[in-house]
């Protein structure tokens, strides 16, 4: 067999399968519907050829493995789903690449790597049908809440683990996947940014250096209802004006949470809810959510320590009363620095420059660092921008680059593997 990477072939598997499970709104390989089986066929006739033992795990990821002279793995992973409506790219590039990635290694080493390889294909990564994402993964990883996930319903009023007995997978039994990862040794996930940042630089392709943490909040600000022509301004207890200035104040405090290396994080303020909510009254209630991001656990701390001095003091200033609710939080997931670096390299070799940035959303690769497993992440740009969204898109001579970038990254992560075990 031929040792040769054909990068060119996963575009074109890209596009079949575009064909065979898109329509004019785009991808429709919503996880545990008929669609997204259809594209797990699929995906194991593209493998047949190669000696692969393939199986499901208890949570309903399918596994690809080339066994190696060692048991240590390095693990390849992706996700076939997608959004209703999504884009071509987003989670199946990352399994069309593994494929090609498992084909030149089999053809190089003649079916027997210094190390086991293994393809992970997750079960519902986008959460698109029961709004948890990361199934599968945080399964795995063991850090799925199944008290959560079990009350969980879909919009035709389906519990989740129904629709997941209409698969085949004992709900109860999901987190029994995690024995998957006792000899893994590395994981490595590329991945669409889904965001600007590498069209701005003009680079094709970085290196991830983790997943933001995230804390979320509802703030309240208590005032008290007024007329509208009675009231002189002094005398008003407003709590519009003082959410107001929140609207500002993150700005500053996601300046200030910038390194030395530029990379900050982000504040947004996503709604924002005004009671009575009438053209002829002061604002008596005002509730707005917070969501800040950092890679940095304690510049996230920081951030939100800052948030909270500042709502205390715009509260103070205006006469009114303040209340915080934590909806919702996650630690960042750094990945680990010897991968990072080598994802640097490979990149360089590839297309001469290389840029580290973290990513804003959430990944698999997260779960699995989360796990205590030495992952890292690669990035290939995005045009637009933007994806969840039938016209996400990418040049395809970048992404003709990301999967010789990331097959480089795979070989040096092998050897990595064999010299740390
Ligand atoms: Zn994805």
């Amino acid at each position: 067999m031929k040792a040769q990477l054909n990068p060119e072939r996963t575009i074109a598997e890209l596009k079949d399968l575009r064909s065979l499970t898109g329509d004019a709104n785009g991808a429709q390989r919503v996880a545990f519907t008929p669609t997204w089986l259809k594209a797990r066929k699929w995906l194991r006739q593209q493998v047949a050829d190669l000696p692969l033992e393939i199986h499901d795990d208890a949570a309903g990821n399918t596994w690809f493995t080339l066994r190696g002279e060692s048991e240590k793995a390095l693990l390849i992973g992706g996700h076939i789903d997608s959004v209703p409506n999504g884009g071509w790219l987003d989670g199946c590039l990352n399994v069309l690449a593994g494929v090609e990635i498992l084909r030149r290694i089999n053809g190089q080493y003649h079916g027997k790597p210094p190390v086991t390889v293994r393809l992970v294909d997750w079960a519902d990564e986008e959460g698109a049908r029961f709004g948890k994402s990361l199934f599968g993964s945080s399964a795995c990883s063991g850090n799925l809440d199944m008290n959560e996930a079990r009350g969980l319903v879909d919009k035709q009023g389906i519990r989740l683990p129904d629709a997941l007995a209409e698969v085949g997978i004992d709900f109860e039994r999901v987190k029994a996947s995690g024995k998957e990862l006792k000899n893994a040794a590395a994981y490595i996930e590329l991945h669409i940014e889904q965001g600007p940042v590498l069209l701005d630089l003009d680079l094709p392709l970085g290196a991830v250096l983790g997943t933001f943490g995230v804390e979320r909040h509802a703030i309240t600000f208590h005032g008290q209802a007024a007329h509208s022509g009675s009231t002189p301004m002094n005398r008003r207890k407003d709590a519009f004006l003082a959410a107001a200035k929140m609207a500002q104040e993150i700005y500053h405090i996601a300046e200030r949470s910038k390194g030395s290396d530029g990379d900050g994080g982000v504040c947004t303020i996503g709604s924002c809810i005004t009671k009575p909510g009438i053209v002829t009254s002061v604002v008596e209630e005002c509730r707005i959510t917070l969501d800040q991001r950092h890679l940095d656990a304690t510049k996230l701390a920081t951030m939100l320590a800052e948030a909270k001095a500042a709502s205390e003091r715009f509260a103070k200033e205006g006469n009114v009363q303040v209340h915080w609710e934590r909806l919702w939080q996650i630690a960042p997931r750094p990945f680990h620095n010897d991968l990072i670096n080598l994802c640097d390299e490979s990149i360089r070799e590839t297309c001469g420059k290389s840029h580290r940035l973290p990513s804003g959303p959430l990944h698999d690769a997260a779960e699995v660092a989360a796990a205590g497993i030495p992952t890292v992440m690669m990035f290939v740009q995005s045009l637009h921008g933007i994806s969840h969204n039938k016209i996400e898109d990418t040049k395809e001579e970048h992404l003709e680059l990301c999967v010789t970038a990331f097959d480089k990254l795979a070989e040096k992560v092998m050897g990595w593997i064999q010299k740390n075990s």
